[in-house]
This record gives C-alpha cells, structure tokens and sequence, in this order.
C-alpha cells in the first residue's frame, strides 16, 4: 500500500533521513524502533507529508505523495485541496492526544467527521458512536477529556481517526505520554484493530507490542533503515547487527 523509495530529508545541513527504501503491505503492523533521534517520527511524518522529504519518493498505492507528479526541478507540492484529499485516507495519532477541551468524546470524534467528510450532524454522531465502541468507550462518550484518563483520552483520539475509514494508520509513540498502568489499554485498542486488518506503522518503544503484534519490525540508525524483520528475527537470540544489539541491550 506504502512504497518509499530512496527517500532523503535535510533539516537544513543535517540529513535526518539517507536514502530510505521501505514498503508498507497491506493490513500488515510495522513497528518503526531505533534510538532517540535516529529519525523515526520524520520518517512517519514523510509519510503524509507532514514533514516535506527532499528526495526519492514516498507513494500510496502507486500516487505519489505529497508533490506533483512530473520531473519538474525543484518539485512541486500538491496544491492544498489535493493534499487535504490524501491525509484524509492516511489516519495519525500522537503522542499527545490533541483532543477539543470544550467538547465531549462523542463530540470530538463527530467534529472531526462533520469538518472532514462533511456528514450530517446526526450521521457524524452515529458514526461517532460506533468508533467509540470500537475502542471499548460507549460507555464514556458523554464526557468531557477533563474526565477522561489519559489511556481513555488517546482512545477517543484512535476513535476519531478510525471513524474516517482510513486506509492506514500511523502511530508516533501513542503511549508514552501515559501512566504505565494505562498503556495496555491502548495497545489492546491498537492490536484489535489489527487484527481488524487495518495497516498500522507504528513508532513505539514498547519492545512487547512490536515483538507480539508487529508483522516486520524496522531498526532507524542515524536517519538509515538498518534492517527490516519479522519480530522473530529482530528479538531472537543473537540479532546479527551490531547496532541493532546494542540498542536492544538498553531495554534488557
Ligand atoms: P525520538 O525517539 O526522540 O522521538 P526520533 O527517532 O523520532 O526520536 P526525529 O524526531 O525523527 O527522531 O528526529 C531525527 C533528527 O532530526 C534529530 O536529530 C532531530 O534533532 C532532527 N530534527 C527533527 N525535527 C527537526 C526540525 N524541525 N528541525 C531541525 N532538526 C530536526
Ligand atoms: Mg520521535
């Protein structure tokens, strides 16, 4: 569903991103791991062109992202409208949860369908409402995110990105923002919608979800792709990098 070929980004002089090469099959969880600053939210954010790459290409079922198709020099970016109409297939949910403090769970996701897909008030509700039950939350959808924990309040956020029917997800560290006690409902929300087959890149650092729920594991190293594996591979005995090792080794 994702190919991302030889993708290159600077930050001015720095190069965060050398010459990725990656693929996103469909309904598979690819966890992205690697150390702080190693580039792993630039290259989420690559993905829906949150972050503009400098470089190669990142494509969506054979559509390029982002820029305008052609061999024009210097790239064109899509128009605003065009763009708009592509992150709205492509789902994203933050560390933070970025949840409207005035409005309900009910309505933050409804908000979010009537602005977005334009539905009817009464459409966007009952389509509110079933998301909040996907993420195990019909019971909360009255109330306010001041009253909501914050494993609850990411969960409307999943909720809200769910109910627009993407064709993907991607997830910057959704847990690390949470109380240890609450990150396993979260992750239970996360591996439901897997096994749902909804396609899920994910940013994590919990070693546990991307080594029992992920489908291919991905390593970044100072803004390089290292090695991309089955979990089984990546967690197994002895994994045959060097970089990878030792990175692993400050979670044992
Ligand atoms: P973490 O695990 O800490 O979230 P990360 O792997 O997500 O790290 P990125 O946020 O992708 O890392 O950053 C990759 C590199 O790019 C870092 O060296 C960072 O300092 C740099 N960087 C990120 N965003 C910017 C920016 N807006 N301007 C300049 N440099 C940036
Ligand atoms: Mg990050």
């Amino acid at each position: 569903i994702i190919t991302v070929r030889n993708m290159s980004k600077w930050f001015g002089g720095f190069k965060a991103l050398d010459s990725i090469d990656l693929d996103v099959n469909r309904s598979e969880v690819l966890c992205l791991i690697g150390p702080s600053g190693s580039g792993k939210s630039t290259l989420l954010r690559c993905l829906n062109f949150l972050e503009h790459y400098d470089e190669g290409e990142v494509r969506k079922d054979g559509v390029l992202i982002g820029w305008q198709e052609g061999d024009a020099k210097p790239r064109k970016p899509l128009k605003p409208a065009a763009l708009r109409e592509q992150r709205h297939h492509i789902g994203m949910v933050f560390q933070q949860f970025n949840l409207w403090p005035h409005f309900s769970a009910r309505q933050n996701v409804a908000e979010a369908l009537r602005q977005v897909k334009g539905l009817s008030a009464d459409e966007a509700d009952s389509r509110a409402m079933d998301a909040l039950r996907k993420v195990n939350l019909g019971d909360k959808a009255e109330n306010f995110p001041s009253g909501l924990s914050g494993g609850q309040q990411q969960r409307v956020a999943i909720a809200r990105a769910i109910a627009m029917e993407p064709d993907i997800m991607l997830f910057d560290e959704p847990t690390s923002a949470l109380d240890p006690e609450l990150v396993g409902e979260v992750l239970t929300v996360m591996k439901d919608m897997a096994a749902e087959g909804m396609t899920m890149v994910v940013v994590t650092h919990e070693m546990g979800f991307a080594a029992h729920a992920a489908d291919r594991v991905a390593f970044l190293e100072s803004g390089r792709l290292v090695t991309c594996r089955p979990p089984g591979e990546i967690f197994g005995a002895e994994p045959s990098d060097a970089r990878l090792r030792s990175f692993l080794q400050t979670y044992r």
